[in-house]
């Protein structure tokens, strides 16, 4: 490779631990074509990483090549750096790690020569020879780091690293599902993918938990192709691995798009769980850049604003139009005397685990409130009680989310006045310009006080008044403040329970519900809809 375009793609690989090895084996051996990976491991990766593979080979006069540094067959001009096909291409990866191991390659091309197999220790060749074998190549690297007795002491723990290699297999088993893999720890068989597609991949990878992703699109949006899997909100993690964006095949971890998916399920899941969503992203590779980042998991991609939000535009519509099926008389938890009604036919495990179930409100009729809390709903063969606060609530959070910034905001007849705490202060005033974007204009008036004087149109009157008491709560919530801030504000501004409606009131407030696209949470997370079956009671009542 000329010195120059090597420069300028040399991000100086280290090999930092046994997943690192790990993943550049396996990302060649995708590279190289392979239908199926097989992969053992022993002793967390530190005495043997050895990944075998069916692809396309090297011949025998270039395996001491492949463990050259800045040897890579997969670029060979800046030209191909505009559209990147590969998963490697800076040839780095084996000649860092042979500098560091014992690295053992055999491999055979399919057009008939004769295999080789090649013996590397620190660096430099010891054997080479013919062997023969079928097409493919097994790189094996022992005793990782034996010669760096430092970089060995800080390493994670055997366990700990096992559970980073099987973590990332079950990656790789979804980013390529088409791929076969098998990972062995010690001699047992912990995962095997048939190669079968993306819900043989998912099911491999989740078990009977699969079922509780849905698929997602396809879409194309800007540039791009998406599609994929988001889960139910009962489905969650403590930690963002479940988070999986593959762009062209490619594990990537985008922040401003793992963000835009996070604040999609942020009003539906409970503080500090995460959701499962795998999103799949196809765009033309001259429009992407992957060699900013030494790792490659970032990426520059054009059209990226569009894709952010087509994400989280996609997997709000998802969550958005489906009901739990444990409603009111159906959840024993919120019925603990005695039960009704039968369960609803749509249990889980009658459904086969799909969670939810479609809000249908194409014939809607409103029956009017009911406790002073709920509306009864018919539509269809269905009942539903929709508690009006959180309906409110959710319209309420929707339109503020969905105001672009600067919207059109009204100015109000009377500002409304704060007095604020000392110590919120400072994290009042570093939000007045967000604010004055959401439609809120609050203005700092003499030391401590604050006045609103504009809300957002189409707010209730009460609006500025709940941005007030919001504020007044205190916002150090760092990243989430502004999501926060916003269920906060819908929150007291929502009608509350225990309000008497109008029938003109009842109507607004269902016909806002309904354009809502998340209409069955509310952005706390809570069921906003209860729903009866018409079978349940025909069931319970004996009707024909
Ligand atoms: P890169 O993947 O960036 O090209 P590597 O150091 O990872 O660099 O690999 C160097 C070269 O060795 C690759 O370009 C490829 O030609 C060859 N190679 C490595 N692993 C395999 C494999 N499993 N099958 C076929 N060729 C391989
Ligand atoms: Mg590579």
């Amino acid at each position: 490779m000329e010195p120059a375009l090597a420069q300028r793609i040399a991000a100086g690989e280290v090999v930092e631990r046994p997943g690192s090895v790990l993943r550049e084996l396996v990302e060649n051996a995708l590279d190289a074509g392979a239908s199926s990976i097989r992969v053992t491991v022993v002793g967390g990766g530190l005495d043997l990483i050895e990944v075998s593979d069916d692809g396309q080979g090297i011949p025998f006069d270039e395996l001491p090549l492949a463990f050259a540094r800045h040897a890579t067959s997969k670029i060979l001009s800046e030209h191909d750096l505009e559209a990147i096909h590969t998963l490697g291409f800076r040839g780095e990866a084996l000649a860092a790690i042979a500098a560091v191991a014992t690295v053992e390659a055999t491999s055979a091309t399919s057009d008939g020569s004769a295999g080789a197999r090649i013996v590397l220790r620190e660096g430099k060749v010891t054997e080479q020879s013919r062997r023969a074998r079928s097409p493919g190549a097994t790189i094996a690297v022992r005793d990782l780091f034996a010669m760096q007795p430092v970089r060995r002491g800080f390493l994670p723990s055997r366990s700990a690293e096992r559970a980073h290699l099987l973590a990332l297999i079950r990656l790789y088993a979804i980013a390529r599902p088409m791929v076969r893999f098998s990972l062995t720890l010690d001699g047992k068989e912990v995962f095997r993918s048939a190669g079968l597609g993306e819900p043989a991949a998912l099911a491999a990878v989740h078990g009977a938990q699969a079922a509780r992703l849905s698929p997602l699109g396809p879409r194309s949006i800007g540039d791009g192709q998406l599609h994929g899997y988001s889960g139910d909100p009962g489905f969650t993690r403590g930690d963002r691995e479940g988070l999986l964006i593959i762009l062209n095949g490619r594990w990537i971890r985008p922040k401003a798009w793992l963000a835009a998916i996070e604040s999609a399920y942020q009003p539906i899941l409970p503080h500090g769980r995460h959701p499962h969503a795998v999103l799949y992203v196809s765009i033309d590779p001259t429009l992407v850049d992957i060699n900013l980042h030494p790792a490659k998991l970032e990426a520059r991609v054009r059209g990226d604003d569009e894709m952010r939000r087509g994400l989280g535009a996609l997997i709000r519509e998802r969550l958005g139009n489906s009901v739990t099926p444990a409603s009111l008389l159906a959840n024993p938890l919120e019925r603990p005397r005695q039960r009704l009604l039968p369960t609803p036919r749509r249990s889980l495990r009658e459904t086969g685990g799909a969670y939810s179930q479609e809000l249908d409100f194409s014939s809607m009729r409103v029956h009017g409130q009911i406790f002073r809390t709920a509306i009864l709903v018919e539509a269809g063969n269905t009942l539903y009680l929709v508690d009006q606060h959180r309906a409110d609530e959710r319209a309420l959070y929707e339109l503020l989310t969905k105001q672009e910034s600067h919207v059109a905001s009204q100015e109000l007849l009377e500002p409304l006045r704060l007095e604020a705490r000392e110590r919120d202060l400072e994290s009042i005033e570093e939000r007045l310009p967000e604010l004055a974007d959401l439609g809120f204009r609050v203005e700092r008036f003499g030391r401590r006080t604050f006045l609103v004087r504009s809300q957002p149109i189409g707010l209730p009157g009460s609006a500025g008044a709940a941005v007030l008491e919001s504020l007044a709560g205190g916002w150090d919530e760092g990243a989430n403040w502004r999501e926060r801030l916003l269920i906060d504000i819908a929150c007291r501004a929502a009608v509350k329970r225990g309000t008497t409606l109008t029938d003109q009131e009842i109507d607004a407030l269902m016909a806002r519900w309904q354009g809502c696209a998340a209409r069955a949470q509310c952005p706390h997370g809570s069921p906003i809809v209860a729903v009866v079956h018409a079978e349940d009671l025909a069931r319970h009542f004996g009707w024909p």
